[in-house]
């Protein structure tokens, strides 16, 4: 399979007042073509850093990518000038955010804002752009996507507004999609069709998806693999069948532990107790050891070795190494 991107050891940090906060710190992660990617963890943890990253959408100051690569079709990311950048954004690379009015202009019809990104990038006529435009409203599930078009952001319901900017991403054809919490401003019946719309999109034009989320339920269908992060780490990576039944990491258990299940009915919820550690100053060792209730005297003190549990299956815990025993002998 082709590996689409390739992050190397990204490191991302933000200055402030309060002294710099390391909110990324070595993050591995590869995608390939067609597949989609799940990140998944806790806000703060640095998910939506590394998204960022990609496009290089780090406001700086006071963000920085201190060290690290982002690979995109073999082409660094960090090495490309701005001007490069913009003519990838969007047409190779396209993101998706939370909420849909902040990327649909109030005082424009759909038709025109849809059609915006090709009459900038590509040389078309309107009449193309506007069938293509009807195309992807018809992609996404719009009906009467003709009258439509015509129409202005307000007069379509917040599903439908999401619709509209999933259509506006991938007017372009890009090769990566990257959504950050696409369905968490929609009510959860809404939420199930746009993750639908994500599987079916992916199906006919094969494009490569990463999917941010704090709710691990809302990946367990259409992931292919899920990435855990914690403190700005990738903790634990896998596929799907992986993550949900034989996740190795205390805080991966932890999530799922946290999820409602539709095939566990009546199970009690339990939430993760204690806070993330401050990215000011992070702990040497494991940051999770404040919370983990499996935590040994070694945690603290070491990060863990990442062991590789499966050709797809990775995870950072001392619980999964041998060595553990022997640091504990011999840095005591
Ligand atoms: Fe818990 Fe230690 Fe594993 Fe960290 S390394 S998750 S503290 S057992
Ligand atoms: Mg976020």
């Amino acid at each position: 399979m082709e590996k689409i991107l390739d992050i190397q050891d990204l490191h991302v940090s933000f200055t402030t007042y309060g002294g710099e906060v390391q909110a990324v710190r070595g993050v591995n992660l590869e995608l390939f073509r067609g597949e989609t990617l799940a990140i998944v963890g806790e806000s703060g943890c640095g998910k939506s850093v590394t998204a960022n990253s990609i496009m290089k959408l780090i406001p700086s100051p006071p963000g920085k990518i201190k060290q690290g690569s982002i690979y995109f079709k073999g082409r660094d990311m960090t090495k490309l000038s701005d001007k490069e950048v913009r003519s990838i954004r969007g047409v190779d690379i396209s993101m998706i955010f939370q909420d849909p009015m902040t990327a649909l202009n109030p005082t424009l019809t759909i038709g025109t804002q849809l059609t915006e990104g090709l009459r900038h990038h590509r040389s078309i006529s309107s009449k193309e752009a506007n069938e293509l435009a009807v195309d992807m409203l018809n992609l996404v599930g719009i009906p009467n996507p003709v009258e439509r078009l015509k129409q202005y952001p307000h007069q379509f319901s917040g599903g439908m507004r999401q619709r509209i900017v999933i259509a506006m991403a991938l007017i372009c054809e890009p090769e990566l999609l990257i959504a950050d919490e696409p369905t968490t401003a929609l009510d959860v019946t809404i939420q199930a069709q746009i993750l639908q719309l994500f599987k079916k999109i992916q199906d006919q034009t094969g494009v490569s998806i990463i999917l941010i989320t704090h709710d691990l339920g809302v990946v367990a269908k259409i992931a292919d693999r899920i990435a855990v992060m914690y403190a700005g780490k990738v903790i634990e990576t896998g596929t799907r069948r992986e993550i949900f039944y034989t996740p190795q990491h205390p805080y991966t258990k932890g999530l799922l532990h946290s999820v409602p299940r539709l095939d566990q009915k009546g199970e009690k919820l339990i939430p993760i107790d204690g806070t993330p550690p401050d990215l000011f100053s992070p702990p040497e060792g494991c940051p999770f050891t404040a919370r983990c209730p499996m935590a040994m005297e070694v945690c603290s003190r070491v990060y863990p070795f990442q062991s590789e549990l499966s050709a797809t299956h990775e995870v950072d815990c001392w619980l999964q190494d041998e060595r553990a025993k022997k640091y504990m002998m011999t840095t005591n």
